[in-house]
């Protein structure tokens, strides 16, 4: 292959070429949302930029030789408390959360299962549910139980830490600094103030399940084990990349490693660690418990899904991104640009190189965009919307894009053809006062007239 990608990796704290365990079945792992409550622009954020890397892997190694898997966490204590809080079970919450979250996704242009995976072939998109693989946690525990590296107290099964002398990797926090500095007021069923919980009882009312052998009452899996039953049964005991926000390497992701290495007695449980940085306002994380957050579908009340992925993107994944207004105003313009040169050209068959090459060193998409907006500049019209379209931007012609404005506008198109037809009739008869009229009647519609050279009016919906 050609080109090559090269990618940061938390876990080695360098940028290196990526070589995957076998190239004609990449893995990758992100952990996906927690479906409580509707996401917020900020979890938007991984989702966007891993479908990124997706298509990339896609791209580089063949749309039939990528696994991504992204899971659904749909047992949590959250869901429990919102869910009583509503008055409505746990699935009604859990999948209303989920199509939501859907309609919100693909509105951003990410890609879904049903748009790559083909019927009889090894699933390409995966989205496991926690609570579809309660059976394989149980196992996994039992496990871990087993092995020593895991014990049952109160009710509960702990993650022995001080059993993996390599636990602190990931997140670069040796394990006896943890132990100096850990605090003292722990549940008193822990052996060490840094074993973690991999299941727990359950409180009346709340989801439960069988427990793993030595706990006769139901109980619950914790967090993290989820993702390290998930991507094993999906990804194998090994895979190549795991993925997920920053906030997610200590201590899910590090747990992640822990389990799933003592688990299946393996050196890595991913070779890459990938972490996107955080979608801030006013220089802080946008987050529900600041309350400084904004959800995906308010967004999108504003503004297309293109203006918003365009947003997302424009800053490298792994710097802060803060959230403007100017932002969005600067995407749209730009897009209103490339739709403009773009036209309703066809799409060239071959990506350009310079684009690939850019997203190749980390997903460089600031340098990326750099290339479209030379590609626009030079007029490029197909090698345009080659590029964007594996930004997943510009799928659609701009003849598309403004008959889609005008639908989701809900503007009556036949009260503009007659607004216009008034118009032109008052400038032909001198009546400036009429004409005037009618173009501030379209103008509170938001429609923009425009008069052409050839003496043709057009219009469009002013987004
Ligand atoms: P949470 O809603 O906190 O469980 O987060 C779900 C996912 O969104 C995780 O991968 C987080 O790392 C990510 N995430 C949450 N808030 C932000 C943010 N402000 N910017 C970027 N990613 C975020
Ligand atoms: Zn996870």
């Amino acid at each position: 292959m050609a080109l090559m990608l090269r990618l940061y990796n938390t876990l080695t704290g360098a940028k290196e070429s990526f070589a995957p365990i076998d190239p004609e079945h990449v893995r990758i792992y992100a952990c996906g949302p927690t479906v409580y409550d509707a996401a917020h622009i900020g979890n938007a954020r991984p989702i966007i930029v891993f479908d990124l890397l997706f298509r990339m892997l896609r791209h580089l190694y063949g749309a039939a030789h990528v696994t991504y898997a992204r899971n659904v966490t749909d047992v949590d204590d959250k869901i429990n408390a919102r869910a009583a809080e509503r008055g409505i079970t746990i699935r009604e919450l859990t999948d209303g959360t989920l199509a939501q979250f859907h309609r919100d996704v693909r509105d951003l242009g990410v890609l879904m299962p049903d748009d790559v995976n083909v019927a009889g072939e090894r699933p390409r998109f995966i989205e496991p549910r926690a609570t579809d693989h309660i059976a394989e946690m149980v196992a996994m525990i039992e496990a871990l139980v087993r092995s020593g590296h895991a014990y049952v107290a109160a009710g509960h099964v702990l993650f022995d830490v001080p059993s993996m002398p390599e636990y602190g990797g990931l997140s670069k926090r040796p394990l006896d600094e943890m132990e100096a500095g850990a605090r003292v007021e722990v549940a008193p069923y822990k052996r060490s103030p840094l074993d973690f919980v991999l299941w727990k009882p359950s409180k009346p009312g709340e989801p439960s399940w069988p427990s793993p052998a030595g706990i006769p009452e139901p109980g619950r899996p914790g967090w993290h084990i989820e993702c390290s039953a998930m991507s094993a049964k999906h990804l194998g005991q090994t895979f190549d990349i795991h993925a997920g926000g920053i906030d997610l390497i200590f201590p899910h992701h590090e747990n992640e490693v822990a389990q799933s290495r003592c688990c299946f007695d393996t050196p890595v449980m991913a070779n890459v660690w990938l972490h996107n940085g955080f979608l801030q306002v006013e220089g802080e994380k946008m987050s529900k418990s600041l309350g400084n957050f904004v959800t995906i579908r308010d967004v999108l009340k504003d503004w297309p899904g293109e203006v918003v992925r365009l947003t997302m993107l424009k800053t490298h994944y792994r710097q802060p991104i803060d959230w403007t207004l100017r932002g969005l105003e600067e995407s749209s313009r730009v897009l209103d640009r490339w739709y403009n040169v773009a036209g309703d050209a066809p799409v060239a068959r071959d990506i350009p190189d310079a684009v690939v090459e850019a997203l190749c060193d980390d997903l460089n998409t600031p340098a990326a965009i750099n290339e479209l907006h030379r590609l626009g500049s030079e007029g490029q019209s197909a090698a345009l919307r080659a590029g964007a379209n594996l930004f997943g931007l510009l799928a659609r012609t701009r003849s598309d894009r403004e008959q889609d404005a005008v639908a989701a506008s809900g503007v009556d198109v036949a009260a503009i053809d007659a607004l216009i037809a008034e118009r032109r009739a008052a400038r032909a008869a001198k009546d400036w006062a009429a004409s005037d009229r009618a173009r501030d009647a379209l103008t509170a519609m938001g429609v923009a007239v425009k008069d052409n050279k050839d003496g043709t009016t057009t219009w469009t919906v002013a987004r």
